[in-house]
């Protein structure tokens, strides 16, 4: 092999140290790729394919993008799943032979760069390790400084599924453990979360965990943070801070705090059923539009963006923890001119708590200082707008806003609002705020006076009329004059360029200035950078309040947001209650259906207790509302519990502790099960996990299979829940046989959507009322669908004969009848019983002939006889 060149060979060794990225390797104003990594690059990214003699005749396949472009191509290899390593250059070329060095690695779920980040979710990375069919989880987004950790006794691959439909993490590492449960987590095996990889089960060290995770937070010990046992968290956590910093091999000081995620503190909502309930996305495109998140996101900031997703993501379970917002949120609708003052003050603020990231990160950058400034001086307005309320929360809120008027002040002095967002470009620090600073600018605006003086004067020292002062690159400032006017050119004009019609020339006066203004503007730069410096040193003194100060401005968005909807539709504030109480909404409504539908939404009542009203089995046709009504019941309680309002004349919501959802029948191709299968093991989660205070929504199931399968599984299950839980329950069925079960299970109460018959045709009246549908009106809804009308008149054929036959009916109510006959044979051997009886009493056998004897026999023996 041809021996390398020496940078090739340094290339190499970067290549083999990271061998797992693509090497991004500066040279000059681009980064290059090489080798393998260019031709899939050039590919990925639509670049040519170039070469570079790499040592000897040899040429490398190389393809390069311009160093000031790079967040565009980043975004793009990291969308196509590729880890990147940044090899800088540490030293400038002028100095010699330049030194280059990896700085910093970029993964789908480290990302800080605002470009490669959408502002409105968090960009989680996780660690996963399971020990003893235990797992201990810890997440962390690296752009705000938020880190979480947790843990799962039992259950494992439930409740990581449950989990990551939750973060929805950018990256996954685990330890080799989890490939045992790989195939039962559907978020790997489908790529909902992307770059799952994973480590050997040795890199997973408690001691060695538990001390990068105190270094980390500058502690002696856990004890402030609820994790002092939680040894499987701690191993993962651990393992996950050395993954950063490995990548990013630079301190991350506000990554400050862990917070211990107790499950139990929130409601529960497996993964099925928050997709069920479009919560975040909708079903159709997974996007934002149709979701509850849609509805309520009214936020001004980034900030309250990710709030509003996390609560609706974490609905509480503690009643004074929901009133607690409730009170703040009624407050908010109540005082329609501070709330307006808050939105508008809210409209202008950035980021806080990204930005305070990038300070820590050491890449903030002039434009950012003035976001971040602005920023600031709104929160002592806020601060004065919040004193006017006197709920709890507001007041709280309010005070966890720092006052950084001193920090706004700082930024505002030395920032020039006109900079641009990359350093390089200079002239960033405002006039006046350094003495030596303004000099050297002074220097440099001074100086096209300066020349232009010269200019004139040299003029009419030399009597050349023509003769002018101009600057290029590589030769500096120069005096240049016409050929057709050398002849008056003085001795001290010292010979500098020639070109086609003119001659270049310096004169000693010249390159003085010459000296000057290049030296002022290089010293410029150096001053700028080190002012930048100490003003980041001096925010990095204030990332604690930031942080704090963010996450307050989180939350007053995000309750701001949901007054603000709740004035613009018109919502009520929900009682809450704890306990299994009663549940009983007046007036209900769907809060995203009717947003579609606006006034032709017909509102609806729910009254559930746990006592006699437990169940509601609710019948009708196809397309009636009854999918819509029982979702409605689900989101107006997950309303209440994240502490909005809700869609409603008067709700009175008892807290419950999970909801589980089994609704439409729609195949999960993503995650490759049948409709049927998908059902099933949706109903298996609920009935293992249901607790007595769960809401429970079960729609049409045994939809997939036979009429007779169906009908049986639906109910078993209602009767499996009714007896075993002391839950409220939603069951839709469309197998009116169901309804026999009114009075026969405890709780349970038959409903109908009703609907209005019309010629040979259905009016959906979208109305829940007792009692219980008696046909389904599958053909008038086919109609209705219009499909072909012959279609329609031999399926009226079919069913009628069918109903003739009375085929279903005939098996299935010999199903339900089993119990009634066997009680109407036993009814009847009894009266025979006592019939024989009272034969034999009246017998008086001292008086008895054989022949009588022998007529008693018969009569007795025709009593059997059957
Ligand atoms: P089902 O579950 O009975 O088949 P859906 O709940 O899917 O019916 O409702 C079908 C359609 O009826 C919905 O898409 C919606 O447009 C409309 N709808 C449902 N409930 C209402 C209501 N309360 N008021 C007005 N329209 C409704």
């Amino acid at each position: 092999m041809t021996e390398l060149s020496p940078m090739m060979r340094h290339y190499q060794e970067m290549k083999e140290r990271y061998n797992d990225c693509i090497i991004l390797y500066r040279l000059g104003d681009f980064y290059e790729m090489f080798f393998e990594d260019a031709q899939l690059c050039s590919r990925v990214l639509g670049l040519t394919l170039t070469a570079r003699g790499c040592g000897g005749d040899k040429k490398a396949p190389m393809c390069g993008i311009p160093a000031k472009a790079v967040e565009n191509y980043l975004q793009k290899l990291i969308d196509a799943n590729l880890k990147v390593a940044i090899c800088e250059q540490l030293t400038d070329a002028k100095e010699g032979a330049v030194e280059r060095d990896v700085i910093r690695i970029i993964t789908p779920g480290t990302l800080i760069d605002s470009q490669l980040l959408d502002g409105s979710t968090n960009n989680f990375l996780s660690v996963v390790f399971v020990k003893d069919s235990k797992m201990g989880v810890s997440y962390v987004d690296i752009s705000t400084g938020e880190l979480y950790m947790t843990e799962f006794d039992s259950n494992i691959d439930t409740e990581l599924n449950n989990l990551f439909s939750r973060i929805t993490p950018k990256e996954v590492i685990a330890n080799d453990k989890v490939k045992s449960i790989e195939d039962k987590l559907p978020v790997v095996t489908t790529q909902l979360v992307p770059n799952f990889s994973y480590i050997l089960q040795d890199k997973f060290e408690l001691n060695e965990c538990e001390q990068l995770l105190l270094n980390q937070l500058k502690v002696k010990d856990l004890k402030s943070f609820d994790c002092v046992n939680k040894k499987l968290g701690i191993v993962a956590t651990g393992v996950l801070l050395r993954y950063i910093q490995d990548t990013q091999k630079r301190d991350l000081s506000h990554i400050n705090k862990i917070t211990y995620v107790d499950n139990n503190q929130n409601m529960q909502i497996d993964s099925f059923s928050r997709r069920n309930l479009e919560l975040i996305e909708n079903q159709r495109d997974r996007g934002k539009k149709g979701s509850l998140l849609w509805v309520l996101d009214k936020t001004k900031t980034s900030m309250g963006k990710r709030t509003i997703r996390n609560f609706i993501n974490n609905p509480l379970v503690n009643e004074t923890e929901i009133n607690y917002r409730l009170n703040g949120v009624e407050e908010l609708v109540k005082n329609i001119v501070y709330r307006e003052s808050l939105k508008e003050l809210l409209n202008s603020v950035y980021d806080i708590e990204r930005l305070s990231g990038k300070i820590s990160y050491n890449n903030i950058n002039p434009k950012d200082c003035v976001a971040l400034c602005d920023s600031l001086k709104c929160v002592p307005k806020i601060k004065e707008v919040l004193s006017k309320f006197s709920s709890k929360i507001l007041i709280d809120l309010s005070q966890q806003l720092s006052n950084l008027d001193n920090v706004a002040e700082m930024l505002d002095c030395a920032i020039d609002r006109e900079c641009t967002s990359n350093t390089k470009d200079g002239n960033f620090i405002k006039e006046g705020f350094n003495e030596e600073l303004d000099r050297l600018s002074n220097i440099k605006k001074n100086s096209a006076e300066s020349l232009a003086q010269l200019e004139s004067t040299e003029k009419e020292l030399t009597g050349i009329k023509n003769l002018k002062i101009g600057y290029n690159r590589v030769f500096g400032y120069y005096i240049e004059v016409t050929k057709s006017a050398l002849s008056q050119v003085p001795y001290r004009y010292i010979r500098k360029q020639t070109l086609t019609g003119a001659e270049r020339f310096i004169t000693d006066e010249l390159k003085e200035l010459e000296d000057q203004i290049i030296h002022a503007a290089e010293r410029k730069m150096e001053l700028e950078l080190e002012l930048f410096k100490l003003i980041r040193t001096k925010l990095l003194e204030h990332i604690d309040e930031f942080q704090c100060t963010a996450r307050a401005l989180g939350v007053i968005d995000t309750l701001t947001s949901f007054a603000t909807v709740a004035v613009e539709k018109n919502y009520v504030k929900p009682i809450v209650s704890k306990g299994n109480k009663k549940l009983e909404i007046i007036g209900g409504r769907h809060p995203i259906v009717e947003c579609v539908l606006k006034n032709d939404f017909v509102a609806n009542d729910t009254l559930l207790n746990d006592t006699d009203s437990r169940t509601m089995l609710i019948t009708g046709p196809n397309m009636a509302g009854k999918s819509t009504y029982m979702r409605q019941v689900a989101l107006i309680t997950l309303m209440t519990q994240i502490g909005s309002f809700v869609p409603a004349k008067s709700a009175k919501i008892s807290i419950v502790d999970r909801i589980f959802t089994r609704i439409g029948a729609s195949d999960d191709l993503l995650f490759g099960q049948s409709t049927f299968m998908v059902e099933m093991l949706e109903v298996s989660n609920i009935l293992k996990s249901a607790t007595n205070r769960s809401l429970i929504l079960l729609d049409e199931i045994g939809r997939g299979t036979s009429t007779f399968d169906g009908l049986s599984i639906a109910w078993a299950v209602m009767e499996y829940i009714a007896n075993n839980y002391n839950c409220k329950t939603l069951f839709s069925t469309h197998f009116h046989e169901l309804t026999e079960l009114e009075g026969r299970l405890d709780g349970v109460k038959n409903y109908k959507v009703s609907v209005k018959e019309y010629n040979d045709s259905i009016i959906f009246l979208r109305k829940i009322v007792r009692g219980s549908a008696n046909q389904s009106f599958g053909i008038e809804v086919a109609s209705l669908a219009e499909l072909p009308i012959d279609v329609i008149n031999r399926a009226k054929i079919i069913l009628h004969s069918l109903e003739k036959h009375d085929l279903n009916r005939d098996i299935v109510s010999n199903s339900i009848d089993i119990d009634s006959t066997l009680e109407q044979k036993e009814m009847e051997n009894r009266k025979v019983t006592s019939q024989i009886i009272g034969i034999l009493k009246d017998l008086d056998i001292n008086t008895l002939t054989p022949l009588n004897a022998f007529d008693v026999l018969i009569q007795l023996k025709n009593y059997i006889k059957d």
